[in-house]
């Protein structure tokens, strides 16, 4: 598989609004545009480092993965995706490699990306994404 660089940091926070002012106050970065992923409960905001961002995930539903996560661990860096050149071959190789997959298929995030996740079981505590954009 071509990991391409990082394509960004997932950081799980209870308000876009309040997290958002360290990220763009204090360290200059500049919120390009927040969406709502409907399917995953949640909010993203998108701040821009040249081929990279940082990701705010807010939730938008005590249900929602994201809100669990922060029930549990807190805020903080919650996935770390790598951006592929493909990502239907990348999830094959993972699979021939029998490394075990949250998703088998790639689903849509956000910013229009095909997403999938590695189990973190496999990844030492990590929270992997791979992740592809036309
Ligand atoms: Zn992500």
């Amino acid at each position: 598989m071509k990991i391409k660089h990082i394509d960004h940091i997932g950081v799980a926070v209870k308000s876009i609004e309040q997290a958002g002012k360290f990220w763009t106050d204090v360290l200059g970065l500049k919120i390009a545009d927040i969406e709502n992923v409907a399917d995953q409960k949640v909010n993203v905001a998108f701040l821009p480092i040249t081929d990279s961002e940082v990701e705010l995930v807010e939730s938008t539903h005590p249900d929602g993965t994201v809100a669990k996560y922060i029930e549990s661990r807190g805020e903080g860096v919650q996935h770390i995706a790598f951006r592929v050149e493909n990502i239907e071959e990348a999830l094959a190789e993972l699979k021939a490699k029998g490394v075990r997959l949250i998703d088998e298929k790639p689903r849509k995030g956000a910013g229009g990306a095909k997403i999938a996740f590695i189990h973190p079981k496999e990844t030492y505590g990590v929270l992997v994404e791979i992740c592809e954009r036309g």
